[in-house]
């Protein structure tokens, strides 16, 4: 393309303050460097992880920052050694990646690459320690090596999953990151048996997610555990069969679901990040064969407290991160379940606005309102 190697001049919604609304700005992108790829975004949408870090309440505040990393865009250009992607491929970042080199990437188990895992703190590029984001010559910084609230964004092509060009960007970019997460959760983890009961505690994207994934692998039972009872009409559309409101019994829920299922259920994702939610989501399985998965980010001074005789009774407790997808060999595969018509993502399309009113996408999550928003970056 004409722009390769050459700095490119594009809108970018900046965030100076934290807490403070984004504003719209004209950036300076430099070219992508050794093992990177610049990346025309045509279609982001907003996650809970990027209200955290922006409220940056108990996180560590970097500023001036772009955030974003759901997004769904076309690779403009590539830097040296970059072989597995070229400009026109249609891509989806991913806060987390995969290196292909190191033990993670080798395991057929572990998605958590040593060189790409994510770093909510950095706000630069590996490669040299600097942003490819600037001002009038001050660097503004990236967000978890996305940063894709611009028009463009340079990324290392370890985070970047190339995917079938005929998928549609503005639905499948909703894959990288809260809707693949829950999904895997339940599909690679959780892994529930034909015709088996599953317990989702948190019907938010992910828990939404976590029970397509459960309805996907044939369970028959999907009990939704929130305590938000407008969630569970929405929940309905995603495989819930059955809800619990923990505040509608004076008993711990586990007891209310060990009564519903006959001794507990056979899986359970937890997905609130609230720690008593994850203790009784392990509780809750059942002896002898119940497994539980945690995906919630809990609060950093949460301690999980259980009797050790719950994992005697042989209950078994794992987590995951991003539901052990490996992002660039795995995803191509997940956007191919939607192009099936296996795995429905419209549904989880609540809202559209385009990019100049980016904060609406924020008010509507602080409103609690719909599953998510896409902002179109081209009007
Ligand atoms: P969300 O806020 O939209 O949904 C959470 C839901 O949990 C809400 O409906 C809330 O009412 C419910 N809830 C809270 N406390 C509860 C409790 N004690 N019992 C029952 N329900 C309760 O969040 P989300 O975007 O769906 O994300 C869910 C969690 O997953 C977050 O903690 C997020 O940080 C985490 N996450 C983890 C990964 C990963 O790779 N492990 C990736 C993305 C998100
Ligand atoms: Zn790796």
């Amino acid at each position: 393309m004409a722009t390769a190697g050459q700095v490119i001049k594009c809108k970018a919604a900046v965030a100076w303050e934290a807490g403070k609304p984004l504003s719209m700005e004209e950036v300076d992108v430099a070219p992508p460097q050794a093992m990177e790829v610049r990346i025309k975004i045509l279609f982001t949408s907003l996650c809970h992880t990027d209200v955290y870090f922006w409220e940056a309440k108990g996180q560590t505040p970097v500023f001036p920052r772009i955030f974003g990393h759901e997004a769904g865009g076309i690779v403009e250009s590539v830097g040296e050694g970059v072989t597995d992607v070229a400009p026109g491929d249609h891509v989806l970042p991913v806060f987390t990646g995969e290196c292909k080199e190191c033990a993670h990437c080798k395991s057929a188990e572990s998605n958590m690459c040593d060189l790409l895992r994510i770093n909510t703190d950095r706000g630069v590029m590996i490669g040299d320690g600097k942003s490819r984001f600037s001002i009038n010559g001050k660097p503004i910084y990236h967000f978890v090596g996305t940063s894709t609230f611009s028009e463009y964004t340079v990324m290392h092509v370890g985070c970047v999953a190339k995917i079938n060009p005929e998928a549609p960007l503005d639905k499948v970019c909703v894959l990288s990151c809260g809707i693949s997460t829950g999904l895997g959760a339940s599909i690679n983890v959780a892994k529930p048996p034909k015709g088996s009961t599953v317990a989702i505690f948190g019907l938010g994207a992910v828990g939404l997610a976590a029970a397509e994934g459960a309805r996907i692998a044939g369970a028959s039972r999907i009990i939704g555990i929130d305590l938000n009872a407008n969630r569970f009409e929405e929940a309905r559309k995603f495989g819930c069969t059955e809800f619990v409101n923990p505040k509608d019994h004076n008993k711990p829920v586990q007891e209310v679901l060990a009564e519903m299922t006959n001794g507990g259920v056979d899986r359970s994702v937890e997905c609130t990040g609230n720690i008593n939610a994850m203790i009784q989501a392990f509780e809750c399985v059942h002896d002898g064969w119940g497994v539980a998965v945690l995906v919630g980010v809990p609060h950093k001074d949460a301690e999980f407290k259980t009797h050790p005789m719950n994992f005697l009774n042989e209950r078994t407790l794992k987590g995951t991160f991003f539901g052990n997808f490996k992002p660039r060999t795995d995803l191509p595969n997940v956007v191919e379940l939607y192009m099936k018509k296996e795995l429905e993502l419209e549904k989880f399309i609540t809202h559209t606005v385009p990019f100049a009113e980016i904060n609406k996408a924020f008010d509507l999550m602080a409103k609690g309102e719909g599953i998510r928003c896409i902002i179109r970056m081209e009007n």
